[in-house]
């Protein structure tokens, strides 16, 4: 639930780009739908700065023809994603603003771009090359979010261009004990952000890419990967409080980077679980 810098890239001259080169009639009836696009388009910008994107009109057949909706979702791999297209160096920009690190899980490597909002043919085909409906993502949430369109205000993902939830504290996390000795953590959206509406966003993303899964997963590597310098710690002090100072120190580097990053999360919870700095776990 990452921000990334939004792009300056000019949707006519990008979609006229990509226009050039079909055949006729095909070329003449896109072109003749531009002035419907660049409103719509315009409409997205305002919608996504008031973070109410679902409230974008969908637009009928008969508002973009000669034009078909079928025409305009195949621009997106015909002329802009396929290697060699008039419109794929837009598409490289686009991956490359998100560095890398996917902006909807905040972990996986951004390889692709997705819709925000869908180009499926019911939903929004007249955005399918428009740059800031272009969002790059890791496969996974990719995939997870699908062909998803928000119907209200609670069921929106993040919008990476227009917000940003790491302004918020949000990720928490849980060790839990089982009696083979064995630690678990578990992630989880923190109670203290009293905002109803944002709240129910983070939530809404944090269970529909299954965010605990994936940060759980990882959490057990980076325990594992520790424990045998955590076993013959001498860092700042011995023991129990050597292990409390070394979580507390990696809790606010990671922190002062993304504060709701599993890593984070995981040792701001290592710093004040007494349990954990016993190491009985482990014996
Ligand atoms: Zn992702």
């Amino acid at each position: 639930m990452r921000n990334i810098h939004q792009s300056n890239i000019d949707f006519e001259s990008h979609y006229r780009n990509c226009v050039n080169g079909k055949g006729e009639p095909t070329k003449s009836q896109l072109l003749s739908c531009i002035d419907t696009l660049l409103s719509l388009y315009q409409q997205y910008n305002t919608l996504g700065n008031q973070r109410a994107l679902y409230r974008l009109p969908l637009l009928l057949a008969t508002d973009i023809a000669p034009a078909t909706k079928k025409t305009l979702k195949m621009l997106y791999d015909e002329r802009m994603a396929r290697n060699g297209a008039p419109g794929r160096n837009v598409y490289d920009k686009l991956l490359e603003a998100a560095a890398m690190t996917c902006p909807f899980c905040g972990h996986g490597i951004p390889t692709t771009l997705d819709h925000y909002l869908s180009k499926g043919i019911e939903q929004y085909p007249e955005l399918s090359i428009a740059p800031n409906n272009l969002v790059p993502a890791c496969k996974d949430c990719n995939h997870a979010k699908g062909t998803h369109v928000p119907s209200n205000i609670e069921d929106q993902y993040w919008h990476p261009y227009f917000e940003n939830a790491d302004q918020y504290l949000w990720l928490g996390a849980r060790l839990e004990y089982s009696l083979s000795q064995e630690v678990t953590v578990t992630y989880f959206v923190s109670g203290a952000i009293t905002d109803a509406d944002i709240k129910n966003r983070i939530e809404f993303q944090f269970n529909s890419l299954r965010l605990n899964r994936l940060y759980s997963k990882q959490a057990a590597t980076e325990i594992s990967g520790i424990e045998p310098l955590l076993r013959n710690t001498t860092f700042p002090s011995e023991g129990a409080d050597g292990i409390r100072q070394y979580a507390i120190e990696q809790a606010n580097a990671r922190s002062s980077v993304h504060q709701n990053s599993w890593q984070a999360a995981l040792y701001r919870c290592l710093a004040s679980d007494t349990q954990f700095h016993r190491m009985d776990w482990i014996l």
